[in-house]
């Protein structure tokens, strides 16, 4: 069975480029009839954030990706939180001193700055003098029994031939870590592991079978698959992800607009609408993994193969349901070209993840009760009795055509929820050159077609016969349409687009259409 993981680091709120990579994970699991993980890589105790793992599980919750074991999922492979795993990094950095593959290293902060400018001047890239993998055992135990601090380094370029390693992603990598720090730190000095060592103990120590990551992991891959060989460890399969990007090629962050999983929660989105989203910045093109190049040259990762598209690869506006994105989700139809996240796709996609949703009554149900918890926060004020769950069902039906988002309703439509502001700019242009008279006059007009048969008999009428009906009055009184409409527009909503008057009344209903056209003319 695969397993797979989800490792983020509790260093905040859970970004789109996390939710994408536990997408991915879920994706590839489910489809596999696999599992996975969420694992908290907590090591780095300066950089840990309280909270940070509650939003974590907020965000892949509201998102409906369900992880196996983790947080709260007690499993096998336990505990979750790589805190808690301290003396397992302990026990595999002591047998890798002890075999030789790794040594303590006593050196301050300011000697390291020390040699490594040393070296730079010398031109050298090396970043560290390996000064302390000549210390004699008896120095090492005598430094150690003082109590002196160390941290624990890997004896790196000791695999006397480093195959060409394969990535899922990216092809066949080579010598990648050259641009590493020299003798990278497996334990830091708090005892704490680094990213390098726990990732590899727990990988392995979990049973995991693939290990979807980041691209800013790729360069250390090859140090990974040197910690596997040096205990003896079979390594999981490696599929790294491109980083996601803005439009303009620029590295997503919170100047550009959004980046947190939390903003996009906030502002109405629909998950799966997210999910379909992201799941396409970086799906769709496949490459066929190049051979290894030949022993001797230097590139440090061969990332050229030629991507080209798959017969049936999803467009990046290929609507999809979760369960549609793990039957057709595959690893080798990621692509190693950088993910360009697009808003304005997310708008298109989320449009139509409504327009499925609100097309069955339950989910339209759904929606409604979402609405009604929002609307009140996003006018800020007090909404009127009237927002009733099936009254917001209405409103969903009049505005269906003009919905990218939830959030849309209220804000196109406040009117529905709370009483239209008369007095605001937009109100009153609307109606800055018609005589008081005139619009009283229409107002009259339209409250005799509503009440000359009834309610019931209007609600009933067909659009079109309303309109004949409205055009005799319009014409008794000699005004434009235009004219005619605007004052109506403008006392039932204040603003001056929207579904058509018709619609609005209806969804109005009798009492509010009433008291509002009362309203504009006391
Ligand atoms: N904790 C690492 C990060 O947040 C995870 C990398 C991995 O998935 O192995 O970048």
């Amino acid at each position: 069975m695969v397993l797979l993981r989800f490792a983020p680091s509790p260093t905040g709120p859970l970004h789109l480029g996390g939710l994408r990579m536990a997408l991915y994970n879920h994706l590839y699991a489910r489809k596999l009839g696999g599992k996975w993980i969420l694992r908290i890589e907590d090591t780095d105790t300066t950089r840990s954030v309280p909270g940070s793992v509650e939003g974590i599980q907020k965000a892949l919750s509201w998102a409906g990706l369900d992880y196996d074991f983790g947080p709260a999922r007690d499993g096998p492979h336990g505990p979750y939180f790589q805190s808690e795993r301290r003396d397992l990094y302990r026990s595999y950095a002591n047998k890798l001193v002890d075999n030789g593959q790794a040594y303590r290293c006593f050196c301050s902060a300011d000697e390291l700055a020390d040699v490594k400018a040393r070296l730079a001047r010398s031109g050298s890239n090396n970043t560290y003098d390996k000064k302390c993998l000549h210390l004699s055992d008896e120095e090492v135990a005598r430094k150690v029994k003082a109590g002196e601090k160390y941290v624990v380094r890997i004896n790196d370029g000791i695999v006397p031939t480093r195959p060409p390693t394969h990535d899922i992603v990216y092809g066949y990598v080579r010598d990648a870590h050259l641009s590493l720090a020299t003798d990278p730190v497996l334990l830091k000095s708090d005892q704490f592991p680094t990213y390098h060592l726990a990732s590899v103990v727990d990988d392995h120590e979990m049973g995991i079978t693939h290990v979807l990551r980041g691209e800013e992991w790729l360069p250390s891959l090859p140090l990974h698959l040197d910690l596997y060989t040096h205990l003896n460890l079979t390594p999981p399969q490696f599929a790294h992800i491109p980083i996601l990007l803005n439009p303009d090629k620029t590295k997503m962050s919170k100047r550009h607009g959004d980046v947190q999983v939390v903003d996009y929660m906030r502002r109405g989105w629909e998950p799966h609408a997210i999910l379909n989203w992201l799941a396409l910045a970086g799906w769709g093109a496949k490459h066929e993994p190049e051979q290894p190049a030949p022993s001797g040259t230097s590139s440090s990762s061969s990332r050229s193969p030629s991507p080209h598209r798959l017969e049936d690869a999803p467009d990046s506006t290929h609507l999809m349901t979760l369960s549609e994105m793990i039957s057709g989700f595959d690893l080798p139809a990621l692509t190693h070209r950088s993910s360009i996240l697009d808003v304005t796709k997310l708008e298109y996609i989320n449009k139509h993840h409504l327009m499925r949703t609100w097309s069955n009554p339950k989910g339209l149900e759904e929606l409604a009760k979402r609405v009604h918890g929002l609307v009140k926060d996003v006018l800020s004020k007090p909404t009127s009795p009237y927002t009733t769950v099936n009254n917001i069902k209405n409103a969903i039906t009049l505005l269906e055509g003009r919905l990218t988002n939830i959030h849309d309703i209220p804000i196109h439509a406040p009117y529905l929820f709370v009483e239209p502001d008369w007095t605001s700019v937009e109100a009153q242009s609307m109606i800055r050159d018609i005589s008081v008279e005139k619009r009283m006059h229409i107002i009259d007009a339209f409250m005799t077609v509503i009440q000359a048969n009834g309610w019931l008999t209007f609600e009933a009428a067909s659009h079109e016969s309303i309109m004949v009906t409205l055009h005799q009055e319009r014409e008794k009184l000699g005004v434009q349409l235009k004219v005619f409409m605007r004052v109506l527009r403008h006392a039932l909503t204040g603003m001056k687009d929207g579904p058509a008057i018709i619609d609005i009344v209806r969804a109005l209903g009798h009492e509010r259409t009433i008291t509002r056209l009362q309203a504009v003319k006391d």
